[in-house]
């Protein structure tokens, strides 16, 4: 269908015709009722019926599987968690963060380990990562962050590399340090969710396309919770709500998040002789230091992903595919591109889009379920949601089926995020803290002096 391969272009390439499953037929019961066929709805899914293939597991996906986050992101599967280590710490102690951090290394590796028991083909390869400082403001940052993963027993994970060993992996402009470390992994998210939404029907759940959930209710009297659909409802013990940034349009949720968009351009292929200016041949997973976000992947045909923020926050919170592309963010990330890799200054860009993450009021993610109403939920990824969905859907089975397990313990779990301001003092505040970090990042790069991490924007946009 051309409405779902212009989505982006993981989708485009990931050999489905994505044409829509059947709707929900009516009104039916389930064991547990699944919102939103993304990554945390599906790996939940496909965990529960592994766990007990008794349970009647229903997703319900307004779109199609897919159509979210999970299908067009930057493709970096990768050991991180939307707050910092250091966050987590002062919030729930140094040991409730040292086993969240494990956790993510461990949902990188599940997520392979987990794609080739259920026959997913998602092109899962472990380059590692490089985070580099472009100019010497940068390396401040990359040796506080080693420093903190020394800190927490990580620390043999990564290196620092001079700008010389940097150039052995991949030479990029203006570029001096790295910090380099073993565990993320690239993956092609189209193939991952695609694949993982055939594996959940083959292990025995049901998944309906286009039915959009337009409220949801507590478990009443006799016990069951229900998803209310345009198709009819779907009622079960436990509903899950897995909608990431779109939760923001049910209206119980909509002030537990604010969508951000995160916007990605995409070169050709490039021809061998670029390639050998640039190297990369590892094709580790790529950012740099910029307070306002850049992210990079090399694609297994030879494309450079370049993703970053920057789109504006709109009043109200509104979702429209329109904000999927933004000129002038598109613009300046093609710019990126041809600043990073001068050889590539007269490279084509073949797509453009982008897409909505979830972010809480204190960026803390979440996976909670409460027994008494029925509701479970995990959200709040912002751009770390790729492995993280993994344990989300791992947490969840075992919430689910009360067994009490190390993923229950963790500090992710039942946590609850403060409500996101009324607007318009919600708009105020996000859109000054776009503004000014992308100001703040242009004044480092042209001062080259590194950020005091006093600055407004900094301390709002601290985690
Ligand atoms: C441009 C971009 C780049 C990113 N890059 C990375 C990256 O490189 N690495 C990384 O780790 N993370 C990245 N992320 C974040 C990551 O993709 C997400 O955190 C993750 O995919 C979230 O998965 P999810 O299943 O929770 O949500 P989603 O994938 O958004 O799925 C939610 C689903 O729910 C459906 N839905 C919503 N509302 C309703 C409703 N009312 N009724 C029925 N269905 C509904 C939607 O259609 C959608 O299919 C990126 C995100 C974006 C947008």
């Amino acid at each position: 269908m051309t409405r779902y391969r212009d989505v982006s272009w993981w989708l485009e390439s990931c050999g489905d015709d994505l044409s829509p499953r059947p709707p929900l037929d009516g009104s039916v019961d389930a064991d547990v009722a699944i919102l939103g066929a993304g990554l945390t709805g599906l790996w939940t899914a496909w965990y529960l019926r592994r766990r007990d293939p008794s349970l009647r597991v229903v997703v319900v996906e307004r779109e199609i599987a897919g159509f979210g986050a999970s299908g067009r992101n930057g493709a970096w599967c990768a050991p991180d968690f939307n707050i910092s280590m250091a966050r987590l710490a002062s919030l729930h102690g140094e040991d409730a963060a040292r086993r969240m951090q494990q956790a993510t290394y461990d949902a990188v590796d599940e997520t392979a380990r987990a794609c080739a028991e259920a026959g997913i083909d998602a092109g899962f390869h472990r380059g590692g990562s490089i985070r580099v400082a472009r100019g010497p403001q940068g390396v401040p940052a990359l040796e506080h962050a080693l420093a903190v993963y020394e800190r927490f027993g990580f620390g043999d994970r990564y290196r620092l590399l001079d700008r010389a060993a940097l150039d052995d992996r991949i030479r990029i402009e203006g570029a001096v340090r790295g910090l380099v470390g073993d565990d993320a992994a690239v993956v092609h998210p189209g193939r991952l969710v695609r694949g993982l939404a055939r594996a959940v029907e083959r292990a025995g759940a049901t998944i309906a396309e286009q039915t959009a959930v337009t409220a949801y209710r507590p478990r009443d009297a006799s016990g069951r919770a229900t998803l209310v659909t345009t198709r009819g409802e779907v009622r079960a013990p436990v509903i899950v709500l897995a909608g990431e940034a779109y939760l923001t349009e049910l209206r119980p949720l909509h002030r537990q998040l604010v969508p951000l968009w995160s916007l990605i351009v995409l070169t050709e292929p490039l021809s061998e002789a670029q390639w050998a200016d640039i190297g990369w041949a590892n094709r580790e997973v790529v950012a740099s230091t910029r307070l306002s976000i850049d992210y990079l992947s090399r694609t297994e045909d030879g494309r450079i992903l370049f993703g970053g923020r920057g789109a504006p926050y709109r009043l109200g919170s509104p979702i429209r595919g329109a904000y999927d592309r933004h000129g002038p963010t598109h613009e300046r990330l093609r710019g990126f591109v041809r600043s990073w890799f001068p050889v590539l200054r007269d490279v084509r860009f073949t797509h453009a889009w982008g897409g909505p993450l979830g972010m809480a009021r204190d960026w803390h993610p979440t996976v909670a379920f409460d027994p008494k109403s029925g509701i479970a939920t995990a959200r709040g990824y912002v751009g770390h949601g790729v492995a993280a969905t993994n344990l989300s859907g791992r947490i969840l089975t075992d919430l689910l089926t009360a067994a009490r397990s190390p993923l229950t313990e963790l500090p992710v779990v039942g946590h609850r995020s403060p409500n996101w301001e009324v607007e318009p003092f919600r708009y105020l505040g996000v859109r000054y803290t776009q503004w000014a970090l992308g100001r703040l990042d242009d004044r480092i790069a042209r001062s080259g002096r590194p950020p005091t991490g006093r600055s407004l924007a900094e301390r709002l946009a601290a985690h």
